[in-house]
């Protein structure tokens, strides 16, 4: 891999100062904004909550769809964009290589330490996360779960597979789908993402 993070990073860090009136951050072809990751956790953990019981695989998957929906439209804005053009593509020798190039990104929007433990091009993808706020703000409210819990990440995973090796855009989410087999929200030292092609 020949993707120097840092420089990717930095560039985030940089042109992050640039706010407009509302907040917005203009960048990488997207609009972002500073979100407390706390608000983001207790939507998301209440809508879970809410949903009931019963409903714990459907509220999972919508949280886990949504995610997935965003971080394809949005890194597709990313890798189309002056910044991505000028900064990550002259780093970029094979379609592998975007991944890091994504992950350089998401770690420098602050999403965690995410790093790519494995990838078999069009087949899987591995990626770890020591410090995953979702984990730490489940942690933070309540008893160690029983499953993954890291909704965000697992959607994105899956979405960073769908931009490489999908139909092109906007026909390839869902192509890949992501699953969370190692969670610190359920005792284990770090959170494990693992996308692969969906079945069916
Ligand atoms: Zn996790």
């Amino acid at each position: 891999m020949t993707i120097d993070g840092n420089k990717i990073i930095h560039a985030v860090m940089e042109g992050s100062r640039i706010r407009e009136a509302k907040g917005i951050i203009p960048l990488f072809g997207v609009y972002l904004s500073i979100f407390s990751t706390q608000y983001y956790n207790r939507l998301s953990f209440d809508f879970e909550i809410k949903m009931g019981k019963s409903r714990t695989a459907e509220s999972e998957s919508l949280l886990i769809q949504a995610a997935q929906e965003c971080g394809y439209a949005t890194f597709h804005g990313i890798r189309n964009s002056w910044e991505w053009e000028k900064i990550v593509q002259p780093m970029i020798e094979n379609k592998e290589d975007q991944i890091e190039g994504f992950i350089a990104v998401a770690v420098a929007f602050g999403w965690g330490d995410l790093e790519v433990k494995k990838l078999v091009p069009d087949e899987k993808l591995v990626i770890r996360v020591g410090d995953s706020y979702e984990a730490s703000g489940y942690l933070d409210r309540y008893d160690p779960a029983g499953s993954g819990k890291c909704y965000m990440l697992r959607g994105v995973a899956g979405a960073f597979m769908d931009l490489i090796y999908g139909e092109d855009y906007p026909d390839g989410c869902f192509a890949f789908t992501a699953e969370e087999p190692f969670c610190r929200a359920k005792g284990d030292v770090y959170c494990e993402f693992i996308a692969r092609k969906s079945s069916g």
